[in-house]
């Protein structure tokens, strides 16, 4: 049963760090009656009833000079465990690594709006992920929630896993989701991701169609029985329900690449009775082309690598793309530096799904003031918000030639 991590809780002390000499008082006006009053930072009464006390270390973003006690008006206590208990690297209970995708989205918007640092939410982010099962439990409209969070959070290989899934098993075109009550809000996953995540799943299909689309091989042979064969080629790649791709794999019915790839290992080829004989039109098709081309196609995309976005990135500032692919290509090793392992395809469209200019600096967290209770700073604007840069080229041709090069 999934905890609910974030429901009141009766008043508490909740020590984080047994040597900290800062308190932080977490208290609530909702359900208080006329009595409830406790004494605040600065040392006069306050309407409301206290729910919890954590002591802990002063660190940043909190204030840490001559500051001995915050009011945080704020009736989350367990998110604020949490964050607090991650931000000190102090052990947490087994329920503060569950809850539900929309919590995860509330520990990562708190840490937005008071400036905690997100890299410091990575280590929980990758526990909760395997309490929740792993990657394999979600199904599409989940994962799409978690494409936001696992970049943010920093985890590469859930950010691989998800990115994979979603171009192979997502029908038509790729986007990203959010909880209802943090849709127009600040975050926004990077539409430049999602074009890297839709020009993977049409390169994929490039692929296919490089593979089995075989008819220059029958237009350019000398036999009696080419036209037959190619009728009867055509006919059944017709008749397993997955071509033409274009027509298959977009618009309103469209089909994920798996079910695209499932479809044509149906292959089934009626050799015209006069070609029985002949070295093209009698050939096993459906082991000597659908097989080898379904198998490359599945093994091609092993997803995003967070990792590829970042340095590319880096890159880019310092001498544009050819100095990236350069970099990238000459060992042959394609995740030099990288925390998961990949292959070429990973490092193109992860290549490309990098920023291609500086980000702008994240604003600062504004200093809290003890006196006056934690603040949230805002509307922190982060520069995800600020127009984004998409590189000058066709991404399917691209990557396309590229591949027709090497071959
Ligand atoms: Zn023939
Ligand atoms: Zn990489």
């Amino acid at each position: 049963m999934v905890t609910n991590l974030f429901s009141r809780q009766p008043s508490r002390v909740i020590i984080i760090d047994p040597t900290g000499n800062l308190k932080i008082q977490c208290y609530t006006n909702q359900d208080t009656n006329f009595n409830d009053r406790f004494e605040g930072s600065d040392g006069t009464m306050k309407a409301g009833r206290i729910l919890a006390t954590f002591q802990k270390r002063a660190e940043k973003p909190l204030p840490t000079d001559n500051v001995s006690v915050i009011d945080l008006k704020q009736d989350k206590v367990d998110l604020f465990d949490l964050l607090f208990r991650a931000i000190h690297s102090v052990p947490m209970p087994d329920a503060l690594h569950q809850g539900t995708i929309e919590q995860v989205w509330d520990v990562l918007d708190t840490c937005h709006i008071y400036g905690f640092r997100l890299n410091k939410l990575s280590p929980w982010f990758a526990s909760w992920f395997i309490s929740n099962g792993g990657c394999t439990k979600f199904g599409h409209s989940q994962l799409a929630k978690l494409l936001y969070p696992c970049q943010e959070f920093d985890h590469p290989q859930a950010f691989a896993t998800i990115t994979q899934r979603l171009v192979y098993e997502v029908p038509g075109h790729i986007s990203d989701k959010m909880p209802k009550r943090f849709e127009n809000t600040h975050h926004q996953f990077p539409p430049r991701i999602l074009g890297g995540l839709n020009g993977a799943r049409s390169s994929l299909k490039v692929t296919i169609r490089q593979e089995i689309d075989i008819i220059k091989d029958f237009l350019g042979s000398s036999c009696y029985c080419r036209k037959e064969g190619l009728f009867a080629y055509l006919e059944a790649l017709c008749n397993t329900g997955a071509w033409p791709l274009e027509d298959v794999m977009h618009g309103k019915d469209a089909l994920s690449l798996n079910r695209v790839l499932d479809c044509l290992l149906r292959f089934k080829y009626n050799c015209p009775q006069d070609a029985y004989g002949c070295d093209l039109c009698s050939r096993n098709f459906l082991r000597d082309t659908i097989e080898p081309g379904v198998k490359d196609a599945q093994a091609e995309f092993g997803g995003l690598c967070l990792d590829c976005i970042n340095n590319s990135q880096a890159s880019n500032e310092r001498g544009g793309r050819s100095a990236v692919a350069r970099a990238s290509g000459k060992s042959g090793k394609w995740n030099a530096g990288c925390r998961i392992d990949h292959g070429e395809p990973t490092w193109w469209f992860s290549y490309i799904s990098s920023k291609q200019k500086p980000q702008r600096q994240a604003q600062e967290p504004e200093d809290l003031d003890g006196s006056e209770g934690l603040n949230p700073s805002s509307k922190r604007k982060r520069a995800s918000e600020d127009g984004e840069d998409y590189l000058d080229l066709d991404i399917e041709d691209e990557h396309a030639n590229k591949r027709t090069r090497k071959d």
